[in-house]
C-alpha cells in the first residue's frame, strides 16, 4: 500500500530534507528540524502525490487516504495526550499547505482547528486563560471560514473594527473574553447568514475540510498565474502539513516572530527579524500592531524593546538554533518560531529569498566561512545577476515614492541593464547639444545607426518600438548603457516635442525622464542613480580595487570563474575604446568587430556616401582611397589595444541603403561633394531602395557585386597589422566574411582576399598572413557546413541572423509578436534573447559536426547576442565551441556562464 502519510516531530519522525518532492519544502524541513532535536511542534504531512491522486478522483480523497489520517492523528493524540475535539483538554492543530517550492500564491493557514463551542471551554479551563481560549476561538472561525468555507474575512474584520470603536480600544490585546465571545457568536450568526448552514462543530470534519481547501488551492487562479511565471510545472501538486499548535498568544511569557540569518537586501552577515508579544501567527506580518525587532542592535536608539533584551534566555536559544540551522542547510534561512510560555518552537526553515546582490555576497561570506566550497558558490550564482553588480542603481526608497505619486508612466522591455536620468532629448543632435549641460535620455520611437552620437552622449536610450535586438538594445548594451526599448504605450509628438502617457505630459529640452534598464520601468521625472562601483574601479579608474568590497567580490568570482571554466570568451567589440573596457573585463580577444560602424562618423561618412553613391568603378576607388587611410588606423588602434589577442574582424554587412542619406540636406551636400545634380542624387538613392532590406543586397553579396570594397578593407587590415608589427605589437586578426550560404560565395571573395593580401606582401616584401573564415548565419550555410568547411579556417556563429533566418521572425519587427508567443506559451523565451536550442541550436549543432567532418582542427565561436546569455552560454559549451563572444559589459557574465557550465558537465 503505498504511504501517504508522514509524521514529524514527537516520537514518530519518518521524513528528511532529502524528501522534499513528496513532503514540500515546509514538511521535509520541518521533519528535518525534528531529526537535529530542535523542538518542532510534531505533526504529519499528507504528500504531494496525494494531490495529483486528489484530482484524478474528482477533488476527492482517497478512503486509503482518510484511514492514514486518521491513524497519524491517533499517534499525535497519543503523544501529546490530548485528543482532538476532547471537551476537557483538547488537542489544537494548525493545516498548512507546503508546495516543493515556495508559492505565495497558495492557500493562507488555518490556525487552532479543533475549537468549538465546547472544546473553546475544554481549551478555557485547561489552560486557565479564557480570554486565550476565545482569542484562539474567534481567530478560527474567521480563518477556516475566509479560507476553508469562501465567508471573506473583511466580514468578521469589521465586526472586530466596530467592537473597538464602540469600547474604544486600540489593539486586539485589550480586548477581553467576554468580548472575544460575543464575537465569536456574531462570527458563526455571519456564517450561517451566508452559507445557510452552521459552521462546521465537528472537528474531524473541520481536518479534512482543510485538508481538501488546501489542495483545492492549487488549482485558483493566482496558484496557476504563479506557477506560469515561475515555471513550476502543474504536476509537482502541494503537500499539506497538519501541525499540533503552539501558542504564542497565552499571555506576556509567549510571542511569535520571524527571523533572518543575513540580511536579505545587502546578504550582510547579521542576524535579524521582528516578533511580537502575545501574538499569534501572521499578526506580526499583518500590521495591526508595530513588530519590535529582535536585536538590540537592530532596536538601537528606536526606543522599541528587542526579543534580546525582554527575553535573553529565548533569544540565545533562537541565535544558536537559527546558526545551527544555516550550518546544517549551507544557505541563508528564513525562519518562523514562536514562544509558549517561554519555550521556543521552530515553524518553519527555508533558504531565504535575496536580492541579486545578496546572493552574490551570501555565497562568498560562505565559502569565506568554510560552509560551502568555491565550486557550490559559482554554481550557486545566478550568472546574469553579475548585470546589478555592473549597473547604475536607483535608490529603491525613491523608487517607491515616484510610484506612489503616479509618477510611473509605462513599462517596456529592460533591454539594457541599469538606471539612468536625464532631460528628454528627441533626436540624436538634440542629445549631443543637452549633454553638454547636464544628462539626456534620448527617447525616439526607433534608433538608426545615425543616432550613434547622440546614443554616445546620452545617459540613457528610450524607445517605443522594437524589441531585445532592435538597433537601440543592442548598441545599448555594447555600450553598457541603460535602455528601454518598446515601450509601446509612449506617446511621442515630435512636432509638439512631447512625451505623454495618459495624462502625463513630459516637454523634451527641459522635462526630466527616469528609466530603469533593469525592469524597463519608466518614470517621470528626476530620480538619483549612481555608477556601480566595479565599473569605478574597472572602467572610470576612479577608485581603487581595495577600497570597494564589491569590486573585491566581483574579482574574486572572476578569478574562481576563470580557474574551471574550458570555454573561452571573447567580445564584441568594434572600438578600441570597447575592446579596452572588455579586456579589463577579462575577455581573452574580439569575436566581432563591426567594421561599417567605422564609416559613420565625421568626415568618413561623407567619403563612404561618396563610394556608395559613385556611378562607376572609377568613382568608387577614388572614395575608397580616401577611405582606406582612416580604416587602416582604426585596425592599428584595434591591434594595439588587443596587443596579442585575436581579433576577428567582419567584412561590411549591412545594406548599401542604410549609410545614404534621406533627408534632402544630405542629399544636397553630397551633390556637392561628388559634383552631380541633387536629382541625380535622389535618383540614386531611390535605386538602392530595396524592399526587403535584410535579405537584400548585403553580407557577402556587396563583395561580389562591389570586390574593390573588399579589397580596400582587406588591405586596411593587413597593413594596419604589419605597421603595428613594426612597433612590437602582435596583431592577431581573423578576417570574416558575413551572410554565407554557399561555399561558392566564400570561395569567390576569399579568392579577391588572398590576391589583394599577396599583392600586399609583394609590395611590402612581408609574408603576412591570417586566417579566412565565415560566419553561420543563413541556414544554408549550417546545413552544407561540410562544405564550406573547405574553404572556411573558422567559423563563428551569428546566432541573431540564424535565429532570423531559421525562424523567419525578423529582428526589427518581432517586438510586435513575440512578447504575446511567451505569454501564451507557444515559446518559452524570446528567442533572440535565450537560443532556441532544438531548433536554431540544432542547426549549429548540425554545422558543428559537418563543419569538424572536413576541418577536424576547425577553430569555433559565437558572436551573436546568445553569446552573453547564460542558458544559451551553457549550450554552446556543450556542443563544444572554442568560445563564445558578447558585448563588453557581458563578458563577466559569459565567464561566470561558461565555468558554471564546465561544472555542471563535469558533474
Ligand atoms: P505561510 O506559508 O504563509 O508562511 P504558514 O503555514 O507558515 O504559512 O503559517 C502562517 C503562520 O502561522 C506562521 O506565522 C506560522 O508560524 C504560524 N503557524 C503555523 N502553524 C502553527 C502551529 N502549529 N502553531 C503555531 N503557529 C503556527
Ligand atoms: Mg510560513
Ligand atoms: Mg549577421
Amino acid at each position: 500500500m503505498t504511504k501517504h502519510v508522514y509524521s514529524f516531530g514527537g516520537d514518530r519522525n519518518e521524513g528528511n530534507a532529502t524528501m522534499r518532492n513528496l513532503l514540500g519544502g515546509k514538511g521535509c524541513n520541518l521533519a528535518e528540524m525534528a531529526c537535529l532535536d530542535i523542538p518542532v511542534p510534531p505533526g504529519f504531512t499528507v504528500t504531494t502525490e496525494v494531490c495529483t491522486l486528489y484530482y484524478k478522483e474528482g477533488k476527492k480523497l482517497p478512503q486509503s487516504v482518510k484511514d492514514q489520517v486518521l491513524e497519524a492523528l491517533k499517534v499525535l493524540e497519543t503523544a501529546r495526550g490530548k485528543k482532538l475535539g476532547d471537551e476537557k483538554n483538547p488537542l489544537l492543530v494548525s493545516v498548512r499547505s507546503g508546495a516543493r517550492v515556495s508559492m505565495p500564491g497558495m492557500m493562507d493557514t488555518v490556525l487552532n482547528l479543533g475549537l468549538n463551542d465546547k472544546t473553546v471551554e475544554g481549551l478555557a479551563s485547561a489552560s486557565g486563560n479564557p480570554r486565550f481560549a476565545y482569542d484562539s476561538y474567534r481567530r478560527f472561525l474567521m480563518m477556516y471560514s475566509d479560507v476553508v468555507l469562501g465567508v471573506h474575512k473583511d466580514h468578521f474584520e469589521h465586526k472586530i473594527e466596530a467592537l473597538k470603536a464602540k469600547t474604544g480600544k486600540a489593539l486586539d490585546t485589550e480586548i477581553s473574553a467576554e468580548e472575544w465571545k460575543g464575537l465569536c457568536t456574531e462570527f458563526k450568526v455571519i456564517v450561517k447568514e451566508k452559507l445557510g448552514r452552521e459552521f462546521p462543530q465537528d472537528p474531524i470534519e473541520q481536518l479534512f475540510g482543510g485538508i481538501q481547501a488546501v489542495f483545492d488551492s492549487w488549482d485558483t487562479e493566482r496558484a496557476i498565474i504563479y506557477r506560469k511565471m515561475n515555471r513550476i510545472p502543474d504536476e509537482w501538486g502541494t503537500a499539506v502539513n497538519v501541525q499540533t499548535m503552539v501558542f504564542g498568544n497565552m499571555g506576556d511569557d509567549c510571542g511569535t516572530g520571524v527571523a533572518f540569518t543575513r540580511d536579505t537586501g545587502t546578504g550582510e552577515p547579521y542576524f535579524y527579524g521582528e516578533y511580537l508579544i502575545n501574538a499569534q501567527g501572521e499578526d506580526v506580518v499583518a500590521g495591526t500592531r508595530t513588530p519590535q525587532p529582535i536585536t538590540k542592535y537592530q532596536a538601537a536608539d528606536s526606543g522599541l524593546k528587542s526579543l534580546e533584551e525582554v527575553m535573553p534566555e529565548v533569544f540565545k536559544t533562537l541565535l544558536a538554533t537559527c546558526n545551527r540551522l544555516e550550518a546544517h542547510f549551507k544557505d541563508m534561512q528564513d525562519l518562523e518560531f514562536t514562544i509558549e510560555q517561554g519555550k521556543l518552537y521552530m515553524l518553519q526553515t527555508r533558504i531565504g529569498k535575496r536580492t541579486a546582490v545578496a546572493g552574490i555576497r551570501i555565497a562568498m561570506d560562505l565559502v569565506k566561512e568554510k560552509m560551502i566550497d568555491e565550486k557550490t558558490a559559482l554554481l550557486r550564482l545566478n550568472a546574469d545577476d553579475l548585470v546589478q553588480l555592473l549597473a547604475p542603481i536607483f535608490n529603491q526608497k525613491e523608487k517607491d515614492a515616484f510610484k506612489k505619486a503616479g509618477k510611473l508612466m509605462t513599462k517596456g522591455l529592460n533591454a539594457g541593464p541599469g538606471a539612468a536620468t536625464g532631460v528628454i532629448a528627441l533626436s540624436a543632435e538634440e542629445a549631443e547639444v543637452l549633454a553638454a549641460k547636464g544628462p539626456v535620455v534620448l527617447v525616439r520611437i526607433e534608433t538608426s545607426p545615425e543616432d550613434l552620437a547622440g546614443m554616445v552622449a546620452a545617459n540613457g536610450i528610450l524607445t517605443a518600438r522594437g524589441g531585445m535586438t532592435s538597433h537601440a538594445a543592442v548598441v545599448a548594451r555594447g555600450m553598457g548603457k541603460p535602455c528601454v526599448c518598446g515601450a509601446s504605450a509612449l506617446n511621442i509628438d515630435v512636432k509638439k516635442r512631447t512625451v505623454s502617457v495618459g495624462g502625463i505630459v513630459l516637454n523634451a529640452g527641459t522635462d526630466f525622464i527616469s528609466i530603469d534598464g533593469s525592469t524597463g520601468e519608466v518614470f517621470a521625472g528626476q530620480l538619483a542613480a549612481s555608477p556601480a562601483e566595479v565599473n569605478q574601479v574597472v572602467v572610470d579608474k576612479t577608485l581603487k580595487g581595495e577600497d570597494s568590497e564589491t569590486y573585491k567580490r566581483f574579482a574574486q568570482i572572476m578569478e574562481w570563474s576563470n580557474n574551471y571554466r574550458t570555454m573561452n570568451v571573447r567580445t564584441n567589440a568594434d572600438t578600441p575604446n570597447d575592446a579596452d573596457v572588455a579586456k579589463a573585463f577579462g575577455a581573452e580577444g574580439i569575436g566581432l568587430c563591426r567594421t561599417e560602424h567605422m564609416f559613420f562618423e565625421g568626415e568618413r561618412i561623407i567619403a563612404f556616401r561618396e563610394m556608395i553613391l559613385s556611378k562607376d568603378l572609377e568613382g568608387r576607388k577614388a572614395a575608397l582611397k580616401k577611405l582606406l587611410p582612416i580604416q587602416r588606423t582604426d585596425f592599428e588602434g584595434i591591434f594595439t589595444a588587443m596587443n596579442g589577442l585575436p581579433v576577428t574582424i567582419r567584412l561590411i554587412d549591412p545594406p548599401l541603403h542604410e549609410f545614404v542619406p534621406h533627408d534632402e540636406r544630405g542629399q544636397a551636400e553630397m551633390a556637392k561633394v561628388i559634383g552631380v545634380s541633387l536629382e541625380e542624387v535622389k535618383s540614386r538613392v531611390e535605386k538602392l531602395h530595396e524592399f526587403n532590406p535584410m535579405m537584400g543586397h548585403r553580407g557577402c553579396r556587396l563583395g561580389i557585386t562591389y570586390p574593390e570594397i573588399i579589397r580596400m578593407q582587406m588591405r586596411a587590415i593587413v597593413e594596419a597589422a604589419i605597421n603595428v608589427g613594426k612597433k612590437g605589437i602582435v596583431a592577431k586578426p581573423e578576417v570574416m566574411v558575413p551572410l554565407v550560404g554557399h561555399v561558392k560565395e566564400l570561395a569567390y571573395t576569399k579568392g579577391e582576399m588572398l590576391d589583394e593580401l599577396a599583392a600586399i606582401n609583394k609590395e611590402q616584401g612581408t609574408t603576412f598572413s591570417c586566417p579566412i573564415g565565415t560566419m553561420i548565419e543563413i541556414p544554408r550555410a549550417a546545413i552544407t557546413a561540410d562544405e564550406v568547411a573547405t574553404e572556411a579556417e573558422f567559423f563563428s556563429f551569428g546566432t541573431n541572423d540564424l535565429t532570423q533566418m531559421g525562424f523567419g521572425f525578423s529582428r526589427d519587427d518581432s517586438g510586435t509578436f513575440l512578447p504575446e508567443y511567451v505569454a501564451k506559451k507557444i515559446l518559452e523565451d524570446d528567442p533572440f534573447q535565450s537560443l532556441d536550442q532544438k531548433g536554431i541550436g540544432g542547426l549549429v549543432r548540425i554545422a558543428v559536426e559537418k563543419g569538424r567532418s572536413t576541418r577536424p582542427n576547425i577553430k569555433l565561436g559565437v558572436c551573436g547576442e546568445h553569446g552573453g546569455d547564460p542558458r544559451s552560454v551553457k549550450f554552446f559549451h556543450g556542443v563544444g565551441l572554442n568560445y563564445v563572444s558578447c558585448s563588453p559589459y557581458r563578458v563577466p557574465i559569459a565567464i561566470v556562464a561558461a565555468a558554471q557550465a564546465a561544472l555542471e558537465s563535469a558533474k
